[in-house]
């Protein structure tokens, strides 16, 4: 894969989460949410953990209530006791400002708060209550999330956009206010936040949309606007394929203009699902464009009519399987492994072209072919497998070539 045909990047102020930074051009990070109660240390250290180990970058928490505070710097405690330090960042709405100060053992423990400015409160106490977040960010010396969401924007500015624009000679679409507000909501928070004393490298933004081309419009709109770190996600994406679909849809537009510093892929658990889905399908869709490596890449064909058996498909999985439980160890051993391409095709009408431009290809026989599967390595062919055996055969090549190119 060409890692260097990414477009570039728009500039935004770098800010640190922890270890983390984000924006500033370093990479692009994965973060993901929990799903447990936060109030059960058990359950979330567990997932946080799953979550990091899967790749997330940051992990973000809801904390909505006293007991999910007090929690936090327990969770910071277990976790570090595992030797996990990815920075947990704290979900607050309505009640964060008084949780915060509260809790002051919560608001160390947590690398970043997220404030959603649609969610802080009414009338004077809005104001307030934003102000008492962006202070407990201060003097803890934390980044804050200004996170606009377009279910639950700030109704008040809303209204007066709505009435300003029907005083206009040619009013815009309903639509179009609606994307004015959820940027201006994030830009005039993020100037307020400044005017308090918060620097622009503590301060990221978000403007979530649940449909993919109010999503586009609005970051592309709050990108002209803004220099700020951009968190990137399409909120309340969905379940299964259509939830990665359209995230992948959306972002994969935004992250090739050059837009977004941190991306989480809000897909809808299936009843009993792996809450890492979320964290792979983002490592996939930065890899697939390009933009980070994570992890080995299999290209493997469809299959159709001409492939004899699925002795192709078994292989296109056996080999999957294989570079995962190998990654722990060739992490270690071999930096830089995760840019290995693979290809594994089930017939010589694509298998040869394929395999050339894969780090590693092979080709396996099709209707009428003869039983064997030609191996190509950096483009050039270099035998032939033969045998029940293709499989451990294969593997031992990528093997020896992981050991040579990284080792
Ligand atoms: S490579 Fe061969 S088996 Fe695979 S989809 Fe193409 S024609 Fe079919």
């Amino acid at each position: 894969m060409d890692f260097s045909a990414a477009k570039p990047r728009r500039v935004s102020v770098a800010v640190p989460v922890g270890k983390v930074m984000v924006g500033g051009g370093h990479p692009v990070v994965v973060q993901s949410m929990t799903n447990t109660d936060t109030a059960d240390v058990a359950g979330s250290i567990a997932q946080v953990q799953a979550l990091a180990r899967a790749g997330s970058e940051l992990v973000r928490l809801t904390v909505d209530k006293p007991e999910a505070a007090a929690a936090i710097p327990h969770i910071r405690d277990g976790l570090d006791r595992l030797g996990c330090d990815v920075p947990l960042v704290g979900d607050f709405h309505y009640n964060g400002h008084t949780l915060l100060a509260d809790h002051p053992a919560c608001a160390r423990a947590l690398a970043k708060y997220r404030i959603n400015p649609g969610n802080v409160g009414f009338g004077d106490k809005k104001d307030r209550n934003f102000a008492q977040m962006v202070e407990m960010a201060l003097s803890h010396d934390k980044p804050v999330r200004i996170g606009v969401n377009w279910g639950s924007l700030d109704q008040a500015l809303l209204t007066r956009l709505m009435d300003e624009n029907q005083s206009r000679a040619e009013p815009l679409e309903t639509r179009a206010v609606m994307h004015e507000a959820v940027v201006r909501s994030g830009v005039l928070s993020a100037t307020r936040a400044e005017e308090l004393g918060l620097p622009r490298n503590r301060i990221i933004i978000s403007a979530k949309c649940s449909e993919v081309q109010d999503l586009i419009a609005v970051y592309r709109l709050l990108a002209s606007r803004s220099d700020h770190a951009l968190h990137l996600g399409l909120t309340e994406a969905g379940m299964g394929s259509k939830g990665i679909v359209a995230s992948t849809a959306a972002l994969a537009v935004l992250l090739q203009e050059g837009i977004g510093d941190t991306i989480r892929i809000s897909l809808t658990p299936e009843p009993g699902g792996d809450r890492r889905q979320e964290v792979m399908v983002a490592q996939e869709i930065l890899q697939t464009m390009g933009l980070r490596a994570f992890a080995p890449m299999v290209i493997a064909c469809p299959g159709c009519g001409r492939t004899t058996s699925t002795t192709f498909q078994e292989l296109a999985r056996d080999i999957q399987d294989y570079l995962r439980t190998r990654q722990p160890e060739w992490r270690a051993a071999y930096p830089g492994f995760e840019r290995l391409q693979l290809a594994v095709m089930g017939c010589i009408v694509n298998g040869p072209g394929e395999s050339k431009h894969a780090d590693i290809g092979i080709s396996l026989p099709g209707t009428g072919e003869l039983p064997a599967a030609p191996i190509y390595v950096d483009g050039k062919k270099v035998g032939t497998l033969r045998g029940e055996d293709i499989g451990e055969q294969f593997k031992k090549v990528v093997e020896d070539y992981v050991r040579k190119r990284w080792g």
